[in-house]
């Protein structure tokens, strides 16, 4: 019998239960031991989804964090968090959040651990941090409450942890310790820790190494052999898990460990299924992940069978299946999708994880008892694949013709930046240190209140328009009084950067529950582009038009760029990303030509989310920054010499992406720098940027508002790299999650630094 089993299960809840009981937790409304218990009641209900699977993880639930889990249970704890006092709950958000919970929230003396992404999703970790000191110890409550659980639940389960690589590889050492040198300190209690779980009963233990599938030199390689010739012998059978992605030259690594099974992703690397059965010796179990863990789209089964029946030929009992990753990065149950939710026919092509666990299912009972056994099933998938495949509403002639009529030279503007500059300065006269802000400004209650009360039908269209108008008002006359010289009408009128344009694009649908964990907390209801993008009218050029009447000064246009549209939705699986991206970028093309052709002197296109499409393995990164730079010059460049393009990108880590940057030829680029103290525009020493930059000297992460001395300081120490002439000034971000009486001194502050410097220049 093929067992059937499960990486990892949403733990967010299909509404968001998790989120609400952290909150209330932290807010003070509720004890630590009622959020132990909602955290309790969510891992049942998670089980009872799973109850088909012959294994379902144990351990995968967190209540922030699996990374920072996996800190805990090895004693890995910031003596910062500990010094406080108070109990491991208080300890743990300490280190999640840099407060524990309603009691701290005003000292905020203790600083958060460092979030990055993991992998190449949107979910972010908590990064372990190391010294050459660090030692680890043993820490098994959690895993122990959870096991408990699951025997009481009659579960059979599969407790999952991070592997001993993996997790020095996720984490940073902030004395430049070598990570690796930790390695003979850690093993150890990982061989206590799988003793301890082979105590407990578990007959199978998931180990993570996902960083297999990225690029390692020799001595993480060799630091994989030793490792698990260390831990060989200790405890349950051990799973190897690798996902995101195929293992290519880590492959004969992975199928060489001594472990008693491995974990593949056979639906990014299904062409080294044949290589791993050869490599694997003939006790070893071959799980394939090949259900997609990271999308909503329904599985073909008929095609999947197709190539999978011949393995379990080959492997019979050998053979585990499962989603190719954990589930963590889709939506719960579609059966949550109600009426404001996607339309019967775009449902009918999704599956969430509920629906990802089914046809996980079928496919195991085709394998077993033949495709006969569950023909109704198949029948009804193959008609779903058909009606999504055939659907006139994935397919629009019009789109591909346009794409086709797109000219070699339209994604170049017309002169070198030197000579648009002039003739922009000629049209457009600013002062040096020119200031402006990155687009939207606080989006008060007042605006989320209209929102909802216009989706409730309790304002009409003509209302809502004219409360967003006010607030655009509101938004211009303080812009004025500051003194800013590029001004914005504020975004008020938008939920969300990318939801905004998915709503008013052919193309894409959107969920009514999809909810997905970015961290902790906080979740996103990522857009669903189903088919061929177009824009049937202009998006945003009225508002435009509206909030520069109301000004002399310039007003900037306000767009996501194509890219970030698209590495922040679920995006359609049945054609390149590369030419899904064309197609977004030729819709914002057409808005970047309306708006100029309405006046518009500068147009700014976000594309907050570039750097983090790029693949793991380095092998892949030309190709994905071609065509991402490819389709924001599509987007932005068709426009005449005198209009002026900014992008704007929320980080700084531009070293290695630099000349890529630099390609795209907006004319002025904002990027975050304040928080690291200007040290990020190191990429600007050995890489000449040609055109101008606005380093954001405004941390809006932080309530603090910059003193003028800071701003000064900062800004003096980016006119060191970059000549003062091309400098903007500008904060790090949008202002929309802080309030107006943080960012209005903050904003005062900037005027007046940009004076000081024009006075000293
Ligand atoms: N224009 C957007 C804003 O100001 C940019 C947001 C972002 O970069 N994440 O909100
Ligand atoms: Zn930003």
């Amino acid at each position: 019998m093929t067992i059937t089993h499960n990486l990892g299960f949403p733990r967010i809840g299909a509404r968001r239960e998790l989120k609400f009981a952290l909150e209330r937790y932290w807010r003070g409304d509720s004890s630590a031991a009622d959020l132990q218990a909602e955290g309790a009641q969510l891992r049942a209900r998670h089980w009872a989804c799973q109850a088909a699977l012959d294994f379902a993880p144990l351990g995968d639930f967190s209540l922030y964090d699996q990374v920072l889990d996996m800190s805990f249970t090895l004693g890995n704890v910031p003596a910062r968090a500990r010094a406080h006092g108070g109990d491991l709950l208080d300890q743990y958000f300490r280190v999640a959040r840099g407060r524990a919970g309603a009691a701290d929230a005003a000292c905020g003396c203790v600083h958060a651990g460092e979030m990055t992404k993991w992998f190449d999703t949107n979910y972010h970790y908590i990064v372990p941090e190391f010294t050459a000191a660090t030692r680890f110890t043993l820490d098994t409550v959690r895993l122990r409450e959870q096991l408990q659980e699951a025997r009481e639940a009659g579960v059979r389960a599969k407790p999952v942890i991070i592997g001993p690589l993996t997790y020095l590889w996720l984490g940073k050492s902030s004395d430049g310790a070598d990570r690796l040198a930790l390695l003979p300190a850690l093993l150890p209690v990982y061989a206590e820790l799988l003793d301890w779980l082979a105590g407990e009963g578990a007959e199978w233990v998931q180990v993570d190494e996902p960083a297999l599938v990225t690029d390692l030199d020799a001595r993480w390689r060799q630091a994989y052999e030793d490792a698990y010739a260390a831990l060989r012998g200790h405890g349950p059978k051990l799973l190897l898990a690798t996902y995101f992605g195929a293992l290519e030259d880590n492959l004969p690594l992975a199928c060489g460990l001594p472990v008693d099974g491995l974990h593949l992703d056979a639906v990014h690397g299904r062409g080294e299924v044949d290589a791993a059965i050869a490599l694997l010796a003939p006790q070893q179990v071959l799980s394939l992940g090949v259900v997609d863990g990271r999308n909503v789209w329904k599985t073909d089964l008929h095609a999947t069978l197709a190539w999978l029946e011949p393995v379990h030929r080959r492997l019979g009992e050998r053979l585990w299946i499962a989603p190719s990753c954990s589930l963590l990065h889709v939506p719960v149950d579609l059966a949550g999708e109600d009426g404001a939710g996607p339309d019967a026919e775009v449902r009918s092509w999704l599956a969430f994880a509920v629906q990802k666990l089914d046809e996980l299912q079928l496919l195991a009972r085709a394998l077993d008892h033949g495709r006969v056994q569950v023909q109704e099933a198949l029948i009804a998938n193959a008609a779903a694949i058909d009606r999504r495949r055939a659907s006139a509403r994935v397919h629009d002639p019009r789109v591909a013709a346009a794409l086709a009529a797109l000219a070699p030279q339209a994604g170049r503007r017309a002169s070198p930046h030197a000579q648009r500059s002039a003739a922009q300065a000629a049209v457009l006269p600013l002062p040096c240190y020119p200031t402006t802000t990155i687009g939207s400004f606080p989006q008060t209650p007042d605006i989320r209140q209209a929102r909802l009360q216009r989706k409730r039908g309790e304002l009409d269209e003509a209302q809502y328009r004219a409360a967003m108008q006010a607030e655009i008002a509101r938004c211009v006359r303080a812009q004025e009084a500051l003194g800013l010289d590029v001004l914005v009408h504020g975004e008020a009128e938008r939920n969300d950067m990318v939801e905004y344009f998915g709503e008013q694009l052919d193309g894409f649908a959107f969920s009514a529950n999809g909810w997905v964990q970015s961290y902790g907390s906080r979740c996103v209801k990522p857009p669903i582009l189903y088919g061929d993008v177009r824009r049937p009218r202009p998006m945003t050029v009225e508002w435009t038009r509206y909030a520069q009447s109301l000004t002399g000064k310039p007003m900037k246009g306000m767009l996501t760029g194509p890219v970030t549209m698209l590495n922040w939705s679920f995006v359609r699986d049945d054609q390149p990303r590369a030419e899904t991206c064309r197609q977004l970028a030729l819709a914002v093309r057409d808005e970047v030509l309306d708006l100029e052709r309405a006046g518009v002197r500068i147009i700014q296109i976000d594309e907050a989310a570039l750097r983090e499409g790029l693949p793991l393995r380095r092998a892949g990164r030309d190709a994905y920054l071609a065509w991402a730079v490819d389709a924001f010059r599509i987007a932005a460049n068709g426009v005449h010499d005198v209009t002026q393009i900014h992008t704007h990108m929320c980080y700084s880590e531009f070293n290695d992406i630099i000349a890529a940057i630099a390609d795209m030829d907006a004319d002025v680029i904002t990027i975050e720098t304040s928080r690291s103290n200007m040290e990020l525009l190191d990429a600007f020493d050995g890489f000449r940027y040609p055109n101008a930059i606005g380093p954001g000297v405004y941390d809006i992460h932080s309530p603090n508002v910059p003193s003028q001395e800071q701003i000064i300081e900062l800004m003096r120490r980016a006119a060191t790299r970059i000549p003062a002439g091309r400098l903007w000034i500008n904060p790090d971000c949008g202002l929309k999650t802080r309030s107006w009486d943080e960012v209005l001194p903050a904003l005062e502050n900037m005027v007046a630094a940009a004076r000081t410097l024009r006075a000293a220049a």
